[in-house]
């Protein structure tokens, strides 16, 4: 085995240069635990960037994984498959009626494409408006949606022209949106944006623009979907249903995957309108299945309702001088600080915490949803420890 000077050299030789890596190699985990190379444990509090919902190397998912590895692996969409269809089954059980047409892909940003094209084809319409602080990926289409102009920058004259309105403001989109308007696209919760929930009544509001002017309401739920939230997906506190959504992230335990879901009463694609080689792999839709149905039988997404409540709770009762505000849904929480934030996440790694942040002053955390109540009360005692030392 590698130990941490072999592994940091050789990928400092090779990386891109685009990740800011922290120092620390992780090459093991069980639960809600990461070990590092030299055997130190972590908490990890980032579920490998929102990833790890039923924690790392969860045996069911291990389990489907490796039989259908040695079962079928690749089988592209021009032919028919057992995984795949049960994995359209799975999902289902949990959409809201009307949501029943699905691309498979491999990435949030991928299913971010997919929903785009997705909505120019189903009203071919030319206009887009996304939100200021939304995230939606990094390939050019999603990229165009993602608001921060640090992503963007170098290749605004690559993107599609998106108007970008204030989160939360209604009147904003009302201002926007027209008759030439192809989609909304939001989260319903933003996630890098600095975990910011978005009221009932403007997501409302929101439906019964676009429900007007034939317009595509598109949720990412690529960050917030499948009980993150304490909900199966994040607009579910909302009490309303869009037309399009974007999954990706946790979908099939951390292999791979992204899917693409929409009300089949708007039409479907037409032929040869979209495609992915690797879309809708045995192995991911077996590793999916197992995802979802853990998620079910252990009543997740539930959980995280529990957990996040007790959560917030605590953290309010931080006093604090640091911290501007605690908020966030379920599992998906975010502590806004008055400082930056990179100390406390140094200082929390130190303490055997992995955390992460959303923007320079909101420290995030998304715990697996299998994570305890001991695992979370450690995290915030190190919270609390980080903070009375800055
Ligand atoms: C992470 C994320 C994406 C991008 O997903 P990738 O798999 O990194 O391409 C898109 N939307 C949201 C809300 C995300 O959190």
């Amino acid at each position: 085995m590698m130990n941490f000077e072999q592994i940091t050299t050789l990928e400092n030789e090779h990386t891109s240069g685009s990740y800011s890596k922290r120092p620390l190699d992780l090459v093991r985990g069980s639960g809600v635990e990461v070990f590092d190379s030299y055997g130190k444990r972590y908490l990890d509090m980032t579920s490998g960037q929102g990833v790890a919902l039923l924690g790392h190397a969860h045996p069911r998912v291990a389990e489907a994984i490796a039989t259908q590895a040695h079962t079928l692996i690749t089988c592209p969409e021009i032919f028919y498959n057992d995984r795949r269809a049960e994995l359209y089954a799975e999902l289902s059980k949990h959409l809201p009626n009307g949501l029943n047409r699905m691309f498979l892909c491999n990435s949030g940003a991928e299913a971010n494409e997919g929903a785009l094209k997705v909505a120019r084809i189903l009203t071919d319409r030319p206009k887009v408006i996304a939100t200021m602080r939304g995230f939606h990926g990094r390939t050019m289409g999603a990229l165009s949606l993602t608001w921060n102009k640090k992503y963007r920058d170098s290749f605004e004259d690559w993107t599609i022209p998106v108007t970008h309105v204030p989160y939360n403001d209604l009147d904003a989109i009302a201002r926007a949106i027209d008759g030439q308007t192809a989609a909304v696209v939001l989260e319903a919760i933003q996630g890098e944006g600095g975990v910011n929930p978005a009221d009932a009544a403007y997501l409302q509001g929101v439906r019964a623009l676009c429900s007007q002017h034939g317009t595509m309401l598109v949720f990412d739920e690529v960050q917030a979907g499948l009980g993150r939230t304490g909900r199966w997906f994040a607009f579910e506190h909302a009490n309303i249903v869009p037309d399009i959504i974007s999954l990706g992230k946790g979908i099939a335990g951390g292999v791979p995957m992204g899917a693409v879901v929409w009300n089949g009463a708007h039409g479907m694609l037409p032929s040869a309108s979209h495609g992915s080689t690797f879309g809708g792999n045995p192995l991911a839709c077996a590793a999916s299945i197992a995802t979802l149905q853990t998620l079910e039988q252990e009543q997740l997404p539930q959980r995280s309702h529990e957990l996040g409540q007790w959560a917030l709770e605590s953290l309010s009762q931080l006093d604090s001088p640091h911290i501007r505000e605690v908020r966030g849904r379920g599992m998906m929480i975010g502590i806004e600080l008055k400082s930056r934030v990179t100390p406390v996440l140094m200082s929390l790694q130190e303490q055997g915490i992995l955390a992460l942040t959303a923007g320079n002053n909101v420290l995030r955390l998304l715990p697996p949803l299998i994570v305890t109540e001991a695992q979370l009360q450690e995290t915030l005692t190190a919270i609390e420890h980080a903070l009375r030392a800055l």
